[in-house]
């Protein structure tokens, strides 16, 4: 493969909450990687904004600490990181008051792109477009981008999207999901409209049923105070595993364009049908002899929060009427895992009699460890013995196909940064999808309030509550086993 870096025009760059944790380990490392890659134009700014008090200096050496803390590789020799850490500054600013600001907005470059990354709580979103817009920083070049939690609710997330609506136009924001960065996310699409083999038989007729699994081995850790108040549901599912499902389940958009995509994903959210409650199953971990279980970790010993959440879903549209999505999530599970599998139905006739048992095409699409695709083929069993039959994996890992190149491929956050300097939405939610995402999803986390919904225990280290292989065996299917 040759590697094709396009870099990108000269731009400024604001992370407000630039000495924060998700600045510190996924922003900055990947900011450098991007500009070792060539991407970066000699000309770029970056300004880490946050309430702690600090020089340029300051900040450069703690961007320096943290390239090299929670950079993937060893910082390359040759003054890469030095150079890098020349087009850094940083600016005090109080997002809820005025300290700073004049200072900052001196600081920004006129007629460039300019981003504004709010890697900071979603209470001070509306403060910080508020002032951008103040201070004069808001221009039609300027683009902001908001992490998640977009919203706790549907309520809340309508709020922010009006207040960020008040000072910016759709076009200007960018709602990161970073599963969307992920590349082979992106290669469900190019596999799914790229081919001819695989669209024909992408519906009922043919697919039987497909699941999606995002398994975590850790636990809430320090992260319980917030985890509590949001749960598997909230952190996992209305997000990433509803974008999962959406690029998965969508029509074909005309064009490979931001609102063609986000068109064809928001009709898949409309056409989800609630959720039976007897079609969800709740979790939370157990204590080990070693480590807390859910409760300890959140200091709440009556919590109904769950960590782990298994659910069937419909969609309700000619495409897929009739094929359930299997959805499951956990903490403390197994094996930290992320697949798709799209599990074909049987052929309708099996011309080698019943001795030969059943075969399934399944299309595994492996978002970690080894990013890369699967597809499991029935073929016969070499040898002698007759006509038996064997599923033998067609494997195709990244990391294989690319060879050396596949060290170059960008990380979900550095992908993202990179697309919102060149302002391609395409893989950002737009409000009206996450808006519709929360409207299904409200209905279910009220139905085990009324309900008071306590979640089943199930083991550290296990797959999920046995409810959960329960949800499965009672359609006749299984699980695809949690396995690294
Ligand atoms: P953090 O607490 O580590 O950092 C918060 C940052 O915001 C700090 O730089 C702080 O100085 C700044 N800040 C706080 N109040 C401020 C104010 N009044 N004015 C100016 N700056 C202020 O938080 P984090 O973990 O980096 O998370 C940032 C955002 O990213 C949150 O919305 C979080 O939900 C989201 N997020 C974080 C992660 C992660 O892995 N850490 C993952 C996904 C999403």
């Amino acid at each position: 493969m040759v590697s094709r870096v396009i870099p990108v025009d000269p731009f400024d760059l604001v992370i407000f909450g630039g000495t924060g944790d998700l600045a510190r380990r996924k922003i900055l490392p990947g900011l450098f990687r991007r500009f070792c890659a060539g991407q970066m134009p000699e000309e770029a700014q970056i300004i880490g904004a946050a309430r702690s008090e600090m020089d340029d200096d300051g900040y450069r050496q703690l961007v320096r600490d943290a390239i090299e803390e929670f950079g993937d590789k060893p910082v390359p020799e040759g003054g890469a990181l030095d150079a890098f850490l020349a087009r850094l500054g940083y600016v005090q600013v109080d997002a809820t008051g005025t300290d700073g600001w004049e200072e900052l907005s001196r600081r920004i470059t006129e007629d460039r792109v300019r981003a504004f990354y709010f890697s900071v709580g979603p209470s001070l979103f509306g403060d910080l477009a508020e002032r951008l817009h103040q201070y004069g920083m808001a221009s039609g070049q300027s683009r902001i981008v908001v992490e998640k939690p977009f919203g706790h609710d549907l309520g809340t997330a309508k709020a922010l999207n009006a207040v960020l609506a008040q000072h910016f136009d759709e076009t200007q924001i960018y709602r990161i999901d970073h599963y969307l960065g992920k590349e082979t996310v992106q290669n469900l699409m190019a596999v799914r409209f790229g081919n001819v083999l695989f669209e024909p038989l992408w519906n009922a007729q043919y697919v039987d049923h497909i699941q999606v699994t995002v398994a975590e081995t850790v636990g809430v850790g320090g992260r319980g105070g917030y985890y509590d108040k949001s749960g598997a549901m909230r952190d996992m599912v209305q997000n990433h595993l509803m974008q999962l499902l959406c690029l998965i389940a969508m029509e074909p958009p005309a064009k490979f364009e931001p609102d063609s995509v986000r068109d064809e994903k928001l009709k898949v959210i409309r056409a989800l049908e609630p959720v039976e409650p007897h079609h969800i199953v709740r979790g939370q971990y157990d204590a080990t002899e070693k480590e807390p279980g859910y409760r300890e970790d959140v200091e709440d010993p009556k919590s109904r929060t769950e960590s782990f959440l298994a659910m069937k879903v419909h969609i309700s549209n000619w495409r897929w009427a009739g094929t359930p999505f299997y959805l499951r999530t956990g903490k403390r599970l197994r094996a930290r895992t992320s697949e798709i599998a799209v599990v074909f139905k049987d052929a309708p006739h099996s011309i080698f009699g019943a001795e030969a048992g059943r075969h399934r095409n399944v299309l595994i699409i492996r978002l970690q460890p080894n990013e890369g695709m699967t597809l499991d083929v029935t073929i016969k069993e070499p040898g002698p013995g007759g006509m038996r039959l064997v599923d033998v994996p067609l494997d195709m890992t990244f990391a294989d196909a690319l060879g050396p190149d596949a060290d170059e491929v960008p990380d979900a956050y550095e992908r993202l940064i990179m697309d919102v300097i060149r302002g391609n939405q395409t893989l950002f939610m737009r409000g009206d999808e996450v808006e519709a995402a929360w409207a299904w999803t409200d209905p279910i986390i009220a139905g085990w309030a009324a309900r008071n919904d306590v979640p089943k225990t199930y083991d550290a280290g296990s797959a999920g509550p046995e409810d959960s292989l329960m949800l499965m065996h009672r359609d006749g299917r299984k699980w695809r086993e949690i396995k690294a």
